[in-house]
């Protein structure tokens, strides 16, 4: 049962004007923010005391894998497991990402009839874990990327068919395989994969039912494709040359800023999977391409800044060694490539929230949501306060509580 809840004398973050107002009360109703004030109603509800702590709405992870195990061997894993295993997975996952202050995730890629099935498990509310936007199964061609759980198509009108079934099972987006990918063997990073009437077709389909689109891209055709076709995000937009190495075009990457397609950069994913490859007895000339292409993620966040073009905070967090609460490590990229904290913290937040099309979440602010964060610090200072919040409430529900915990250590 959703309480009226009453958050006293705290520091609420505004992130879209980079200002902290003090002394607030946020009045909690239904599972939204009824007021933010100065002033305090005299209702009888539950109170949260909020002194010293800063109040800042809950963080979404734009990509990740909830039917992967972020392990050392993600792919093999999921192969290995049982349906049963599968959704322990997801929901640990979920649970992992909760503690880390995420109430929202996006799920892109995953075996489609388990991820909807979460996505409806969470928003009963028999599945305690952040909301989940679901992509369901990605779409890619034949053996391609993402293949053993995404739907291979040949043709337009196939991928336009695919697009309207999985929306009537409760896609909440659709997620296009534009390129290879590492976790595919058969596919190739530096090859572009969906021809461009394909991406079309399916990117109008999505659009006519309401859906946005996000393409995996790895090759620089790719992006190319992407641009042309007119989705919404661009995940990982490695610019990987037709030799394996990265490439990357500053018109190109204008280009997209003009067009105001967003690019999810998912560097922390990048840097985690080249480290363990050089960490590994295989780190040879063949893995130099693989190692030079994921960590060019980092490199390319502060060419991206430069050219003006908009982040989603996205993480990837499921594939190897990127466990559900790698988001704070991902802004912090984004903090070393030169984005002040409160632009990083949107990209998080508010203006993510406005790419997935979800107005009402990523602010504390009248009539949003009410997902918010309780943490010991200013984030918008210094992102770290983001980092084991004190309480996590996600539509007006207390999720996870650490303050006693904190008060007594
Ligand atoms: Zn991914």
């Amino acid at each position: 049962m959703r309480q009226s809840i009453l958050i006293s004398h705290a520091k609420v973050v505004d992130v879209e004007r980079n200002l902290v107002s003090e002394e607030q009360n946020i009045e909690i109703d239904g599972g939204k923010i009824a007021a933010v004030s100065i002033e305090r109603r005299g209702w009888t509800r539950v109170e949260i005391d909020a002194s010293g702590c800063y109040v800042c709405p809950g963080l979404i992870d734009s990509h990740v894998h909830l039917f992967l195990d972020a392990g050392a061997q993600p792919r093999h894993t999921f192969f290995e497991s049982s349906d049963e295993k599968k959704l322990t997975t997801a929901h640990l996952n979920l649970l992992v990402a909760l503690s880390a202050g995420i109430t929202t995730v996006r799920d892109c890629g995953g075996p489609a009839e388990l991820v909807f099935r979460v996505q409806r498990a969470v928003e009963r509310g028999d599945l305690t874990g952040p909301r989940v936007l679901a992509a369901g199964a990605p779409i890619t061609r034949p053996k391609g990327h993402c293949h053993f759980f995404g739907i291979e198509v040949t043709t337009p009108q196939e991928a336009a068919r695919a697009v309207e079934q999985q929306a009537r099972k409760g896609a909440a987006f659709v997620k296009l395989i534009a390129s290879g990918g590492g976790l595919t063997p058969g596919t190739r990073p530096e090859e572009a994969d969906l021809p461009v009437e394909i991406m079309r077709a399916a990117t109008h389909a999505a659009h006519a039912s309401g859906m946005h689109v996000a393409a995996h891209c790895h090759a620089v055709e790719s992006v190319v494709r992407a641009l042309e076709t007119g989705v919404d995000t661009i995940e990982h937009a490695s610019f990987t040359g037709p030799a394996g190495m990265p490439q990357f075009d500053m018109e190109i990457a204008s280009r997209i800023k003009d067009k105001g397609i967003v690019v999810g950069p998912t560097a922390i994913s990048g840097i985690r999977i080249a480290h363990a490859i050089r960490a590994s007895n295989s780190h040879n000339e063949t893995t130099r391409h693989s190692v030079a292409r994921l960590e060019a993620r980092r490199h390319h966040l502060s060419r991206f800044y430069e050219a003006g073009v908009s982040f989603i905070a996205g993480t990837d967090c499921g594939v190897t060694n990127t466990p559900f609460d790698s988001l704070a490590d991902e802004l912090d990229e984004y903090v070393q490539a030169g984005l002040s904290p409160a632009h990083v913290l949107r990209t998080a937040t508010s203006a993510s929230a406005r790419y997935l099309r979800l107005p009402l979440l990523g602010q504390v602010k009248d009539g949003f949501i009410a997902d918010l964060l309780l943490l010991p610090g200013n984030p918008l200072e210094d992102l770290r306060h983001l980092r084991n919040p004190l309480l996590v409430m996600k539509e007006g529900e207390v999720l996870l509580d650490r303050r006693m915990a904190s008060a007594e250590v």
